[in-house]
Order: C-alpha cells, then sequence, then structure tokens
C-alpha cells in the first residue's frame, strides 16, 4: 500500500489535517470493527487495512514519534519520611546530651538492599551484624587475668541477628540507625550505633520523582487513538487503567487510589 493508497483507505486527500486524518481513522475503523462484524472476513481484512494505512500516514506525517506512545502513570505519595526524620533530629538535638562516662564505642555499618516495591510500601528485614560485645570476662564473677576470648582486651566480636522495619518510602541511600547497637563502650562509654544504608534496586520503567512513581508505558497506535484499557503493574498489584481514546504522546495519566496513605 503505498502513501496515496492509505489516504484513499481513509477516505481523505493528503490536504487533510492530522484531526481530520485521526476522525476519518476512528470512523473507518468503527465501520469494519471486528466486533460488529464478527463472520465478516472482508470486514477483518479492511479492518486491518485501515490501521495499516493510519499507521503509515502516521509514520509519514510524524517521523519522530511514529507510532510510538507514552505516557506515564503517577502514584501519588503521602509519605512525610523525611519529615518524621527531621522531627527526630531536632527532638535529638534540643535535648542536652547527659555527660559522657568512659569513651563511646564506634558505630557499626552495614548496608541492605530492598527492591522498588518494598520502598514504596515498607517491610521488614533480618540482617545479621558483628560487632563487639563486652567479654564474659569483665563480669567480676568471671575475672580472669588471662582471658583467652577476648586476649585480655575485655571485648569481643560477635554475631547478631536484627530484625528492623523499614519504613514506607524510603529513598535509595538514606540510613537508618538503631541505638546502642554498634560497638560497646568502654569503662562505662556509650555503645556506638548500628547505622544501615538503604539501597533500593532500579525496576525497568519506573521512576521515583519526589514522592511520586512515574511508570513510563508505550502503547500501539490503534490503542492510543481508539482508548483502550491496559494492565499496569503496581506495587499494589496489577491495575486496569482506562486510556481515553485520542491520547497524546507524553500525555500523562493519574491512578488515583494507590498512594501511601491507602495501603
Ligand atoms: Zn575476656
Amino acid at each position: 500500500m503505498d502513501i496515496k493508497e492509505c489516504y484513499e483507505m481513509l477516505g481523505i486527500t493528503k490536504k487533510a489535517t492530522d484531526e481530520q486524518v485521526k476522525k476519518a481513522y476512528r470512523e473507518k475503523s468503527k465501520q469494519f470493527h471486528p466486533d460488529l462484524h464478527r463472520y465478516d472476513k472482508d470486514a477483518t481484512a479492511k479492518f486491518a487495512k485501515v490501521s495499516e494505512a493510519y499507521r503509515l500516514i502516521s509514520e509519514n506525517r510524524e517521523k519522530k514519534h511514529k507510532s510510538i506512545f507514552n505516557f506515564c502513570t503517577i502514584f501519588s505519595d503521602a509519605v512525610s519520611k523525611t519529615n518524621t526524620e527531621k522531627k527526630k533530629e531536632t527532638t535529638k538535638s534540643e535535648k542536652p546530651e547527659p555527660e559522657q562516662k568512659g569513651i563511646r564505642g564506634s558505630d557499626v555499618y552495614t548496608t541492605v538492599e530492598i527492591t522498588f516495591e518494598e520502598s514504596i510500601l515498607g517491610c521488614r528485614k533480618e540482617i545479621t551484624v558483628q560487632h563487639e560485645e563486652i567479654c564474659p570476662c569483665s563480669k567480676e564473677e568471671n575475672h580472669t587475668d588471662n582471658c583467652t576470648i577476648c586476649n585480655n582486651t575485655g571485648k569481643v566480636l560477635k554475631k547478631f541477628i536484627y530484625d528492623i522495619s523499614i519504613p514506607r518510602g524510603i529513598f535509595s541511600g538514606q540510613v537508618l540507625k538503631i541505638k546502642g547497637k554498634g560497638n560497646v563502650g568502654i569503662n562505662g562509654g556509650k555503645n556506638g550505633d548500628l547505622v544501615i544504608n538503604i539501597q533500593v534496586k532500579q525496576k525497568k520503567g519506573f521512576v521515583r520523582t519526589g514522592q511520586d512513581v512515574v511508570y513510563y508505558m508505550t502503547i500501539s497506535f490503534p490503542q492510543a487513538v481508539l482508548g483502550a484499557v491496559i494492565n499496569v503493574p503496581t506495587a499494589y498489584g496489577t491495575v486496569n487503567c482506562e486510556i481515553p481514546a485520542g491520547i497524546k504522546p507524553g500525555e500523562q495519566l493519574c491512578l488515583a487510589g494507590y498512594s501511601f496513605k491507602n495501603c
């Protein structure tokens, strides 16, 4: 089918505007739609030809965009994680620190990787870390001058398992602190903290922008023109998204009710 035949198929001329092309396509495809002519092979063939003609005309007109339409879905996010964090920090700095005795134990650092969905919904993770603890020989009843466990340092390295709660909406690179779960202090000094660096794995097709999740999706040209119902994967499961007829490239659709507040 050459471009002239394509226009003929839609019953229009090359002079038709983009809007007129779309309108002609909508009318012709309705006329030959397979749902209306279930047993008419001729109509089905014509429907396919109309789609093909429209595709070729559109490609011809808009070489840049071709038949690719993008739309994105925004799941608004009501997480105020950062605010909670800020509040915590302020309360902490307002309180005067009690006078320190001994030497504070050092902090212990670890990294936890979570999925994109887990960052949206929040999750619990069991983590295994090693940090220093007081050796049993430090207790008076166990005291010995020659401890083989700690070589008389008074400290031993031990493995600990912690069940941590990762709040929803956490950003990659954000840090969680568990007070007092770091290395043990010396001479009555405070324990250090356990510092957990959260890394969020990337998910293909999804981008986080602030508190929104943007999902980029490519739909077919007929779907864009006629409208369609498309399955959209979300952290809450697959959701049906209605695409209105005549959607334009780059247009955004917002799926309400999938914010962090509603789960
Ligand atoms: Zn010891």
